[in-house]
């Protein structure tokens, strides 16, 4: 390991994971669970605020970028910083999709997919679980 430079990335093991996770919240963001359609805590919220990560609270999303795309999960036209999220391409369930993570817990969040309505072309679908808002 030459790299030295420094990361603030969240490690903890699974068992921690698990102790301070709700059982939904463990699923998706450590198991890639991915919640039922329209039963997710935020699919309606139009409260503004900030969305941040379920796992170690960074900012996610804004609630600027949220729009009612009617497919069942929160859904954004682009994150809060692009930093903030990792894109992943995910073969399972015999499709090809990209995932989107926390860049910094490496959290499970949803998939991003290119039929978005705004500028950016984008929607990231996002499960309630993984995201908290904090209210403006
Ligand atoms: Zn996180």
């Amino acid at each position: 390991m030459s790299d030295t430079k420094a990361t603030d990335k969240v490690v903890k093991s699974e068992a921690d994971w698990r102790k301070e996770l709700t059982p939904m919240q463990y699923a998706v963001l450590r198991e890639k669970a991915t919640e039922r359609p329209f039963t997710g805590e935020y699919e309606y919220e139009t409260k503004p605020g900030t969305y941040v990560c379920a796992g170690c609270g960074q900012t996610l999303f804004e609630s600027d970028a949220k729009f009612d795309s009617g497919c069942g999960w929160p859904s954004f036209t682009q994150p809060a910083a692009e930093s903030h999220v990792e894109e992943e391409q995910d073969h399972s369930h015999g499709m090809i999709r990209t995932e989107v993570l926390c860049s910094k817990c490496s959290g499970h969040l949803g998939h991003v997919f290119n039929d978005g309505p705004g500028s950016t072309g984008l929607r990231y679908c996002i499960n309630s679980a993984a995201l908290k808002l904090k209210p403006r």
